[in-house]
């Protein structure tokens, strides 16, 4: 009895084992370039494999930011003429394939960084759409706004910004008519600017990062908007202070975007006259123009300070817009490109 629990044993092992020895192998690999719905270009690759496979992942290299790279563990290539691709350069350079290990590695180097690029990896079956292997495919697109203005976000590098999205916590700020609270949105919008700001190497000091009071729940506005004020001016020489905001009026036809600065601040109404040329272009929201304000935050800060209200939280159509992330990002790109342009006229 023992022995053929044993001898049970044995085979289990033995089938355990073939189950992990049965790597996969790459047959092939192409690419072509398609268009999306949007008609926006996007790289396509297809690695094709002897069988399918479920584990693989897709990552910014760490130590150079222009290249994605794809693991397949457990994977070997058919031969080493697979090795490496050159292609045109529009959205990646070359894609080269190595095998480390039993490991799979598809280096895809991109011409610009790969953290302005949307990718993504699924499997697809070898019977859809007549394939003979099943393939492993990674789409590529880069996000054309953002990287045709990178050389004009040259002015960024080395300048210390700080960005105070508009409420949060106890504070919800305006909520729109379908119950979108500005704090989410002017949080959402912050952490695209500080993405943007930080990848073309400017320091970038946040008076929060997630949905919380700054100084305490419930304390009062005087107590909030200090601690903000004090967050910049601890930050270390901030060069400029930002708050971004959205506005709201009982009247739910009121619309369009608005930029304050503080009376007196040359330097403040130059950055707010860039921001608001950016924005408006950017989002073809109505030009409600730029103006002197009293508020907390640019009254006491020491530097530049704007104060920016995106869009009306209280009119549904721009509750919606500031609630879409390609949105977001339209707005966060273009206040980039206003504090870019302001660092290169001053
Ligand atoms: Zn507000």
């Amino acid at each position: 009895m023992l022995k053929r629990i044993f001898g049970m044993f044995f085979v289990l092992l033995l089938l355990l084992q073939t189950v992990c020895m049965a790597s996969a192998r790459i047959e092939g690999f192409r690419y072509n370039t398609l268009f999306s719905s949007a008609q926006a270009q996007f790289l396509h690759i297809e690695i094709s494999l002897n069988q399918k496979v479920s584990k693989y992942d897709v990552h910014i290299d760490p130590d150079n930011k222009k290249q994605l790279i794809v693991t397949i563990p457990n994977t070997k290539l058919k031969n080493n003429d697979l090795e490496m691709r050159n292609l045109d350069g529009k959205i990646a350079n070359k894609i080269a394939l190595s095998e480390d290990q039993h490991n799979i590695k598809a280096v895809i180097s991109l011409p610009y960084n790969a953290s302005y690029a949307e990718y993504k990896t699924y499997m697809v079956d070898k019977d859809k759409r007549h394939r003979k292997t099943p393939v492993l495919a990674i789409d590529i697109a880069k996000e054309p706004a953002i990287n045709n203005t990178t050389s004009s976000l040259r002015s960024l590098r080395g300048h210390t910004i700080v960005i105070d999205p508009g409420h949060g916590g106890s504070d919800s700020g305006a909520v729109g008519p379908d119950g979108i609270m500005e704090k989410t949105v002017t949080l959402a919008i912050a952490k695209k600017v500080d993405k943007i700001l930080s990848d073309n190497g400017a320091k970038v000091v946040m008076t929060r990062t997630t949905d919380r009071d700054v100084y305490a729940p419930n304390d009062t506005a005087v107590e909030e908007l200090q601690a903000r004020v004090d967050i910049g001016e601890n930050a270390g020489n901030a060069d400029i202070f930002m708050s971004i905001h959205a506005n709201s009026f009982i009247n739910d036809t009121a619309h369009g975007t608005e930029t304050f600065y503080y009376n007196g601040s040359d330097n403040g109404k130059n950055l707010a006259s860039f921001v608001q040329d950016e924005l408006v272009k950017a989002t073809n929201l109505a030009d409600r123009g730029i103006s002197t304000a009293n508020f907390y935050v640019i009254k006491h800060s020491s530097m530049p300070a704007i104060l920016i209200e995106t869009a009306f939280i209280s009119n549904n159509t721009e509750e919606q817009l500031l609630n879409d992330e390609t949105f977001q990002t339209t707005i966060a790109q273009a206040i980039c490109r206003g504090i870019a342009k302001y660092f290169q006229n001053n």
